[in-house]
């Protein structure tokens, strides 16, 4: 034997399947091998000539199996795996405000995410994934756990404007990120990511810093971008211009961004990506079941920017499983283009693998069987019912086997995994993960959250505190309502009246909404208070959520007084939010316009409203009288008080009601019910 022939001796060599390189060449090896030493692949071709150069302490035969790259996952938020199932089939807002935030604020831990990585990892292993970029809370729990399962990943400590389960404040969270790279910067596996969450989440002076931090240390910088429609108009609102124009005018495009989601991107934003060496996650499962919007990949991969495929988190896909993403990829491409060659089988495997690793902006390292890159190898069974048969010829059909693999072949057809030298799953069974013990515990977790949801869905307090910025006001207040048929007088003596001082008027138009639940003597009523100015021009608008309780109420000889405790929030979603959301039985909707006063008499301070029922249409008006009271002396003398301004009014005590619109509206009152 010759010096020439003497084997060089390697770990391991696969030999005997149908290698795909997903190399510059797209070079395929029907009856091929590849040849791993430590971390690294040494050689990728020839069956025979692999084993004829290099002697391996292990051979593994992969005859009637498929040998590729280990497969990418773009965009994700591995702890999600947890909340799988929680909330489906609703709009982006009540999903993410109505749901996910309560349980994240209320279960998020560095346990929680590490149990919620332990079983992506596991359920991504099994389907061919190797590499996975995250973004989520406490990512230094989740490098743990993903580092350990062996897996490849992007970890990207997550950074907001406002308080997350992770950081009390924005700064918070900004050198908590900077720990976390300095902890792991240089780790074999791990990737170290800045990872702002998105610009809506994020001041432009906070992604420049992002952006900063991210070229500091020469890591990623990971990004929602451009997720849905709703959020490009807001950002022309808001800055005058599209999404990506606004995070470049701050910085943002210096640092090596991976941009996930892009749906609502036009063609001169592909080309700011694209010049700035940006890069895009591409998640159709995600977009599709949010309704988020289908991104244009045709023309991003004609832009020439690199596309990887995400899942996205698995509460909003709801599994990790890659070859169902790639045959997306394909499948909606030409759906949306109405033209079938766009994306054709081999591009969606690039994005999944290849074209994944260079979104990451780890191209040189993984992504493709190529010697000298890191051994992230998988092997798919293709001796299947759903595999057979096969007509892959390079000759005839150069692409069948990415057609077969894309539109046929499933993430169970995968038998084993290796990633950065090391056998991750053999003959299906993983090797760093329990499998039942993270089912068990992640059982466990799912128990105790649903039991949160389950007690919170009764009480409509608690779903409204579950949404924030509730306060709760207890008041004590002395008040009458009272019919008049027109008001036009009464309003001209509150003017023209010597005996009081008018503080302050106001005219509002007032659109209520009442929920009512079966289950409950609750409302929660949604306002809109217009305020309108002389010349009917709206000058401010706010918008209120009242949850009113139980009131008590103890007559006076011309008045009522209401003690009540009742919580109220801003209204900052919409209408239809909260209807999503609270999922009344049935709703009610007042239309008033009101004329208010806060007059100054003797020394006590009144509310005069004089209030028109709009819709549903009534005749005449209602006017109230109200003021608050601290003791039930100061009560009784202000029930006088109102005595005295009622007869001023000439409004006899037979006008009064003691029903609130609501009431009326829905029939129960008669006018003249005596308070
Ligand atoms: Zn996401």
């Amino acid at each position: 034997m010759s010096q020439a022939e003497i084997p060089i001796r390697v770990d391991t060599i696969l030999t005997n399947g149908f290698v795909i390189t997903m190399d510059d060449n797209f070079a395929l090896y029907p009856r091929g091998a590849v040849a791993i030493k430590a971390d690294k692949i040494v050689a990728v071709g020839e069956a025979e000539k692999i084993e004829r150069t290099y002697q391996a302490t292990e051979v593994v035969d992969c005859n009637n199996h498929v040998v590729m790259p280990g497969l990418i996952n773009a965009h994700t938020h591995v702890p999600m795996t947890l909340l799988r199932g929680l909330a489906d089939d609703l709009r982006l807002d009540v999903w993410l405000y109505g749901y996910m935030l309560p349980v994240e604020r209320n279960f998020v831990s560095p346990e929680f995410v590490a149990l919620g990585a332990q079983l992506a990892c596991a359920e991504m292993i099994r389907s061919g994934v190797t590499c996975v970029n995250d973004m989520y809370y406490y990512e230094d729990s989740i490098a743990e756990s993903i580092s350990k399962s062996g897996m490849r990943a992007l970890c990207g400590q997550t950074i907001m404007q406002y308080p997350t389960p992770d950081a009390g404040s924005w700064d918070e969270s900004l050198v908590s990120c900077e720990q976390f790279i300095q902890k792991w910067k240089g780790h074999p596996l791990i990737v170290p990511v800045v990872a702002p969450h998105a610009p809506y989440t994020c001041s432009g002076n906070l992604l420049l810093r992002c952006a900063e931090m991210a070229i500091k240390y020469d890591v990623p910088l990971h990004i929602h971008i451009s997720e849905t429609f709703q959020e490009v108009e807001d950002s022309r609102r808001e800055h005058g211009m599209p999404v990506v124009n606004w995070v470049k005018k701050n910085g943002l495009l210096e640092a090596r961004v991976i941009a996930a989601h892009c749906t609502a991107i036009d063609q001169g934003e592909m080309r700011t990506l694209q010049r700035a060496g940006a890069t895009i996650s591409h998640n159709p499962t995600a977009n599709l079941k949010l309704a988020s919007g289908v991104a244009n990949v045709t023309q991003m991969l004609a832009t020439g920017l690199h596309v990887g495929i995400g899942t996205d988190g698995p509460a909003s896909n709801n599994d990790l499983d890659h070859f169902e993403e790639m045959r997306l990829v394909a499948l909606l491409a030409k759906g949306s283009t109405r033209d079938p060659v766009v994306v054709p089988a081999r591009t969606a495997m690039a994005m999944g693998t290849i074209e994944g690793a260079r979104a990451l902006h780890i191209g040189d390292m993984t992504g493709s069987l190529v010697p000298g890159k890191r051994a992230d190898i998988i092997v798919l069974n293709m001796a299947t019912l759903h595999n057979t048969p096969q007509y892959y010829s390079l000759s005839r059909n150069p692409n069948g086997v990415y057609t077969q693999i894309v539109y046929a072949s499933k993430g169970s057809d995968v038998r084993d995994v290796w990633v950065n030298g090391k056998c991750l799953m053999r003959n299906r069974t993983l090797l760093t993960l329990d499998e039942s013990d993270i089912r068990a515990r992640a059982n466990a977790v799912a128990a105790q959250i649903n039991t949160f949801l389950i007690e919170r869905e009764g009480d409509v307090l608690r779903k409204l505190a579950a949404i924030g910025g509730v306060q709760q006001e207890e008041s004590f207040e002395v008040q009458l309502k009272a019919r008049v048929d027109d008001p036009a007088p009464i309003i001209a003596k509150i003017i023209n009246n010597s005996d009081f001082t008018v503080v302050r008027s106001v005219h509002y138009k007032q659109y209520d909404t009442y929920f009512h639940f079966d289950s409950e003597n609750t409302r929660l009523r949604y306002r809109e208070d217009e305020h309108i100015d002389e010349s009917g021009q709206i000058i401010n608008s706010r918008y209120r959520l009242t949850l009113v309780g139980a009131q008590k109420e103890r007559e006076y000889p011309h008045s009522i007084l209401l003690s009540r405790s009742r919580f109220i929030a801003p209204a900052d979603r919409s209408l239809r939010f909260y209807r999503e959301y609270f999922k009344p039985s049935h709703e009610v909707q007042i239309e008033k316009d009101r004329l208010r006063w806060e007059i100054l008499y003797d020394d006590d301070t009144f509310f005069i409203n004089i209030d028109r029922i709009v819709k549903p249409e009534q005749s005449g008006a209602y006017i109230e009288i109200k003021s608050r009271t601290w003791s039930i002396r100061d009560a009784e003398h202000k029930s006088q008080v109102i005595g005295e301004v009622l007869a001023q009014f000439g409004i006899l005590d037979d006008a009064v009601i003691r029903h609130e619109y609501i009431d009326i509206v829905m029939g129960k009152d008669q006018a003249g019910t005596t308070a």
